[in-house]
């Protein structure tokens, strides 16, 4: 049964238990409605409440500002991949145009001769290398602009060189390449992107990178990849000018796409003829955030059932920790509390398991990577195969990484990491 299972994938996650037993019902008749959430409009009043309550809970759990929007969409964290290149790079002409009118007193056939020698030869985009997935989101760029020219994408630091194994296992501290930034300058980069969690590397920042801080008179857009992360700890969203992240793990089921983004990208879009004027490709509207927010996120048609399930995840979480101010600091405490567990147990064992990432600052609290006896895979196998018996599912590791990856993600209780580490402490003791 559900309550024996003890799973710790890498997502999709597992779901709450309660929340999958009401979802059931809701699939099925929606609060008597005759209908399920599947089969019901989504501009239906009941799918605009649901919007509207997951946008307010979302709000209220991460003390969203009032100059922030919340955009659901589809395609994954990957959809956001190109998403972000599309809309940053387009906010980026666009301020390069509004310079270039006031200080060419609005002559347009000057203010497009420069702003398209400039999309020659300034435009930047900056990516920060920590695991697969930056590095996905990177080629994904370099794809994308690749017809506007060579090097646009900037690799500002790459962890698999400070790496004594040439792996994604570490954050470097130096060496940080960013594009110099003179506040709407002729340097900016059109955006700086990381990814807060690696989720196949086991790799997090442990708080928003120094390195990225805001000096006085400098603006960086900064973007991140919150897909394995989100909710799992407070974050302060006005550092950030867009945040993305698939649903499927911390807060859903698949389908859902959140973009939290800074509203001032949405109104600082040029037009579609200006784009083609220089030579740039206007988004495709399925990935334009500013038609997204107009239609309410309802452009198209939306996964109502998906986004009831996160609303519920959402409210969940703010119920269970009600008395945590800020609302998300209980949430904090859990995660830190789950890892811990878990990196305690194996660093009891140094003999038999092999943490992935060495410095602990930088370890994952979601996605947890170890090898057994240097990557054995006989005793790896035995490991997963006792496991699976105990019915502690999903720990198999990433296949490009290897070894053990135990996720643990909102829905793993504290109870389901405490019979995952007794395995952990009896397959010790019979190997050691
Ligand atoms: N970013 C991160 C950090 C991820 O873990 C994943 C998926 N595992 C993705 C992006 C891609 O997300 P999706 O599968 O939703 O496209």
């Amino acid at each position: 049964s559900r309550e024996e299972i003890a799973y710790f994938g890498a997502g999709p996650s597992g779901l709450d238990n309660q929340i999958a037993v009401a979802a059931s019902q809701a699939f099925l008749n929606y609060e008597n409605s005759g209908l399920g959430l599947a089969e019901i409009s989504h501009r239906s009043p009941e799918a605009t409440k649901i919007l509207a309550d997951t946008k307010a809970a979302l709000t209220q759990i991460l003390e969203i500002p009032d100059n922030y929007e919340i955009i659901l969409s589809h395609g994954g964290g990957s959809g956001q991949f190109s998403a972000i290149v599309f809309n940053m790079v387009a906010m980026w002409v666009e301020k390069r145009r509004r310079k270039a009118m006031e200080e060419l007193d609005g002559d347009e056939g000057r203010v497009l001769e420069r702003v398209m020698k400039e999309v020659r030869t300034q435009l930047r985009l900056d990516y920060i290398l920590t695991g697969s997935w930056s590095l996905k989101a990177s080629q994904e760029a370099a794809k994308l602009v690749e017809p506007l020219g060579k090097d646009i994408v900037n690799i500002v630091v790459d962890a698999r060189k400070t790496s004594n194994k040439g792996k994604f296992d570490n954050i470097p501290e130096e060496g940080w390449n960013l594009t110099p930034n003179e506040n709407y300058g002729n340097d900016e980069s059109a955006f700086v992107y990381y990814c807060d969690n690696e989720t196949v590397d086991g790799v997090e920042f442990p708080k928003f990178p120094p390195q990225l801080e805001t000096k006085s008179d400098k603006e960086r857009l900064i973007v991140a990849d919150m897909s394995s992360n989100f909710l799992s700890r407070r974050v302060d969203v006005s550092k950030y000018a867009a945040i993305f992240g698939g649903a499927q793990k911390n807060i859903g089921i698949t389908d859902i796409t959140f973009v939290i983004i800074r509203k001032d990208i949405l109104t600082t879009q040029p037009s579609n003829s200006f784009l083609h004027a220089v030579g740039i490709w206007s988004p495709p509207t399925i990935l334009h955030y500013p038609t997204l927010s107009a239609s309410s996120s309802l452009y198209n048609t939306m996964p109502i059932f998906s986004i009831w399930i996160s609303l519920q995840i959402t409210l969940l979480l703010l119920t269970t920790h009600h008395l945590s101010s800020p609302p998300l600091l209980g949430q904090e405490h859990l995660s830190h509390k789950k890892s811990s567990l878990v990196y305690t147990t194996l660093s009891a064992h140094p003999s038999i398991y092999n943490i992935n990432v060495p410095h602990p600052a930088c370890r994952s609290r979601m996605n947890i990577c170890f090898r057994i006896k240097g990557g054995d895979e006989g005793a790896e196998k035995a490991f997963l195969k006792g496991a699976e018996e105990r019915g502690l599912l999903g720990l198999k590791g990433h296949r490009s990484v290897g070894g053990v990856r135990v996720s643990c993600y909102n829905a793993v209780g504290v109870g389901k990491v405490e019979r995952l580490c007794g395995w952990l402490g009896e397959f010790a003791e019979k190997e050691g």
